[in-house]
This record gives C-alpha cells, sequence and structure tokens, in this order.
C-alpha cells in the first residue's frame, strides 16, 4: 500500500496534487511520501515486535538526509556500506550505537572513520578484512563488537546481479569455512564477536530462501556457540520484494517474514537485526517526468518523456518493470494503444518500457513512473549533462525540496581546466 492515490481525477502525494510539485520544481522529479516510509518502517518494527529487535533501513535503498532523519526519528537504525552513508546518517542525528557497517571492501580510512564516531557494530566478510580492522581498532584503543557475514549458499531465485548468498559470488565468507574465521577472529585483539551476519539478496518474492538461510544460521550459531563464542545478535540481512507491477500477486508481507523469523532463530534468545532497503523507500516514491514528444514510428509509437536512464537506471541496468502511469487519470474506457516508453539519452538502453500499453497523450502532460523510492535517486547520474535529478518530501498537505536541482553552472563549475591548458 502507498500513499499515490487519484483524488478528482489528479495524481496526488498524500494530499498533495503532483502538478503542484510539477509546476515548483519542474520535471523529472522523485517524489516521496513520508506516510508510506513510515508505514513501511512500522510493519517491519511490529512483525518483530516478539523478540528484540533493531530494524536497519538500508540507507543505500533512498539515502536523502530527510529521509534517514524521518526513520531515524522514529526510531530505525541504519545500515551503511560507506563512510559517505555513515555520514549521512550521523548529518541525519541517527547516533553511532544504532548504525551497522556493512560492505565487501571497507578501507581503513572508513574503519578509522566510524570506530572514532561511534558504530554499532561491523560486519566482516573476509579474512583480510578481519586483520585490518583488528590493526586499525587496537592503533585507537578500542575494541569493536563485529559479526561474520556467512555465505549460506542459497539461491535466493532473484536477478542475478542481486543475489549473493550463493557460494560463487563475492560475498561473505562460506559458512563452511565459518568455524575456523571465528577461531581466528577470537585471537585477534580489538575485536569482540557479537554475532552472525547474512544477506542473500535483494528483491525476494519468496520467503523460501529466507528460511533456508535462516535455518542454517541457526544452526552455526548453536555451533559457534559450542565451541565458546558469544552469538547474541543476529543479522539477517534485507532483500523482501515489493510487487513492481500491480497486476502481479503480491509479494510476502513484513508479517509474514517477522513469523518466520520468530520460528527459526527465536528459541536462540538473539537480538535480531533486519536491514530492509528496498521495501521501506521502493514504493514510498515516484518519478514523475513530462511526455516531450510523441513520435510516431513504423509499425510502433514512442512516447519520448523528459526522465532518462541516467534518472532511474533500474529498467536499463535489470531489465526492471514500472508501472507508469499518467498523473491526469485517463478517462473511464479510455482506448488504450502500445508505446515504447523512452528518454532523450543517446542509447537505445535507454528505453522504460515496450509496448507499454498506454491511453494517448499529448505533448507536455505528466506522468509517473510507480515504485520508483528505492534505487531510483540514488543511482542517478548526470550522463548526457543532464543536471543530478531533484528530490522532494511529502507529509500530508505539504512539500519540501530536499534535494534541488543543480543549475546548469552549477553542473558546469564543478569541472576546473588545467593552468596549462589556459596558458596554452
Ligand atoms: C542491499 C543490501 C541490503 C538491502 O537490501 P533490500 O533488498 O533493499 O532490502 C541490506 N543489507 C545489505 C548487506 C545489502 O547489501
Amino acid at each position: 500500500m502507498d500513499h499515490f492515490l487519484y483524488k478528482g481525477g489528479i495524481l496526488h502525494a498524500e494530499d498533495v496534487p503532483l502538478p503542484e510539485i510539477a509546476a515548483a520544481v519542474g520535471t523529472p522529479a522523485y517524489v516521496y511520501s513520508a506516510a508510506t516510509l513510515l508505514r513501511h518502517y512500522r510493519l517491519f518494527d511490529e512483525a518483530l515486535a516478539p523478540l528484540p529487535h533493531l530494524v536497519c533501513y538500508a540507507v543505500k535503498a533512498a539515502s536523502n538526509v530527510a529521509i534517514l532523519k524521518l526513520l531515524g526519528d522514529a526510531g530505525a537504525g541504519m545500515d551503511v556500506v560507506s563512510e559517505g552513508e555513515y555520514r549521512r546518517a550521523r548529518a541525519a542525528g541517527v547516533p553511532g550505537d544504532r548504525i551497522v557497517f556493512s560492505g565487501v571492501g571497507k578501507t581503513r580510512a572508513e574503519m578509522r572513520h566510524v570506530l572514532e564516531g561511534g558504530v554499532r557494530q561491523i560486519n566482516l566478510e573476509s579474512e583480510p578484512e578481519m586483520r585490518l580492522l583488528s590493526e586499525v581498532a587496537t592503533s585507537l584503543g578500542v575494541e569493536v563488537p563485529v559479526t561474520v557475514r556467512v555465505n549460506p549458499d542459497v539461491d535466493a531465485r532473484t536477478h542475478e546481479k542481486i543475489a549473493t548468498g550463493r557460494s560463487d559470488n563475492k560475498f561473505g565468507i562460506p559458512i563452511s569455512k565459518a568455524r575456523a574465521v571465528y577461531a581466528e577472529i577470537a585471537a585477534l585483539p580489538g575485536l569482540r564477536v557479537v554475532g552472525i551476519d547474512v544477506h542473500i539478496g535483494s528483491q525476494l518474492t519468496d520467503l523460501e530462501p529466507f528460511r533456508l538461510a535462516y535455518r542454517k544460521v541457526a544452526d552455526l550459531t548453536e555451533t559457534l556457540r559450542a565451541d565458546g563464542h558469544t552469538i547474541e545478535r543476529l543479522d539477517l540481512g534485507g532483500g523482501l520484494g515489493i510487487p513492481y507491477a500491480r497486476s502481479n500477486l503480491a509479494p510476502p508481507l513484513p508479517s509474514d517474514y517477522g513469523a518466520l523469523i520468530a520460528e527459526e532463530v527465536g528459541h536462540l534468545g538473539c537480538e535480531i537485526e533486519i536491514e530492509p532497503g528496498r521495501l521501506i523507500a521502493g514504493n514510498a516514491g515516484i518519478l514523475m517526468a513530462s511526455t516531450v514528444f510523441v513520435k510516431e514510428g513504423e509499425g510502433r509509437d514512442f512516447l519520448i518523456v523528459d526522465a532518462a536512464m541516467n534518472d532511474l537506471i533500474r529498467p536499463a541496468m535489470y531489465g526492471a518493470h514500472h508501472d507508469i502511469v499518467p498523473v491526469r487519470e485517463a478517462a473511464p474506457g479510455a482506448e488504450m494503444r502500445p508505446f515504447d516508453i523512452v528518454g532523450p539519452v543517446c542509447e537505445s538502453g535507454d528505453t522504460f518500457a515496450k509496448g507499454r500499453d498506454m491511453v494517448p497523450l499529448s505533448e507536455g502532460e505528466l506522468i509517473a513512473f510507480r515504485s520508483a523510492g528505492a534505487y531510483g535517486a540514488v543511482m542517478a547520474s548526470e550522463y548526457n549533462s543532464r543536471p543530478l535529478v531533484p528530490e522532494v518530501l511529502v507529509q500530508g498537505d505539504q512539500y519540501a525540496v530536499i534535494r534541488p536541482r543543480p543549475t546548469f553552472d552549477e553542473m558546469i563549475s564543478r569541472d576546473t581546466i588545467p593552468q596549462w591548458l589556459h596558458d596554452a
């Protein structure tokens, strides 16, 4: 459920008509609903209510500081994968003891930064990383709580670019090596084992892979405890999928997911952490665009819009589907016809949908890409020198620009011409 609904024939974000936002900030623009973000966070929080837990929002899904503040103020922890994300979470007022640092390639500088600033735990992904963290922590005279991300070798049955729990990908250590790795950590100064971490992939629309992975984590908990390690926290990752097409069957609910967690690991007495990103932010944001031209082609018609792959790369990168709807609701019974919906970037990959049934639109009309809140704005670039797409947050009947569109001058003035070219 989200808060983007037609009222009086006009698509609204909560109580704000989208044309009002388009008039103020132009298009393309991302628009988020605060009520939807909070609702999704609370669904997870309630789903885990029977167990001690912390829902750590995966910052990489949508990392605007205003979104982080909204969720952080509601009690969310944060899962970060870079110093930049850590700094964003802190800028949003989230305390270090609610921030988990994940990722396969943390650098010495990043480790030092989060250790100095305060961190809830660091999820380790390799042996060289353990040794480096031990060295950095010791040099600062601190002891850092750690987990090891284990790779349970389960098939998440999702897109290959976002599956992370198979033994042949770069994430975590093979679960079969876990005992040896935990023994090595226990002997390293500056590290304090607190638990186990697992994350098997993103956009999972079936709970079974989670069940298989969590069952392996539960077994490993018993084994590691028998070896003398303290396992008091289980970080179970993110990955719950969302319905990108309205016509599809609904994927599992956070409540089903919470019940599964209680069944598989509830008996262990651990504090549970989860790291959802997509399910919190995905349906809480849309990308609003305008049609530029309707171009009649041979055998197919094109709807050329002012958003492009640099603003929303998911269709080009993952072949992802986004529902695309007119902001002015189609008249009941209006005739649809198929369009290829494309952006202006000079690549055939800049195609949002092929043969998509749409009501005929004229030039300059507003459309909305639904379910664009996660992995949308964060993956935007200025390819083709298109200024970075702005972001707007709506709450009730108010809205605010939470990242303005740079002017052309701002975009160009970041480049500098070396002196030796001036001299030439
Ligand atoms: C990407 C990622 C997440 C979030 O995944 P979603 O599918 O957005 O819920 C959580 N944890 C880790 C370690 C990740 O890499």
